[in-house]
């Protein structure tokens, strides 16, 4: 994976990484150029999934984009492995 200094823009290593669940993972990152020195913490988190897993681990639930093409399947295999499924989201108010 790359990822780039947020200052200076110039392509980072990654130092450490931990897992902090099994949707989150941190790094920590330093941007490889020494004038800028810039070291920090990110977060790689799975966000939306495009494709269901064949082997889905019991309480892990990615929402799927709403791109994928099985979002548009009436029947969606999470649904069907008995995924938990997360509580439902408070509409914010706008404006
Ligand atoms: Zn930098």
């Amino acid at each position: 994976m790359r990822l780039n200094c947020p200052h200076c823009g110039t392509i980072a290593s990654i130092r450490t990484s931990r897992e902090l669940g099994s949707t989150v993972r941190e790094a920590g990152a330093q941007c490889t150029n020494i004038e800028c020195g810039h070291t920090w913490v990110a977060r790689i988190v799975a966000e939306r999934t495009i494709a269901p897993s064949m082997m889905p681990k019991p309480g892990v639930y990615i929402p799927l984009s709403p791109r994928s093409p099985a979002a548009n399947a009436p029947a969606a295999n999470q649904l069907e492995l008995g995924m938990d499924l997360p509580p439902p989201r408070m509409a914010v108010p706008t404006g």
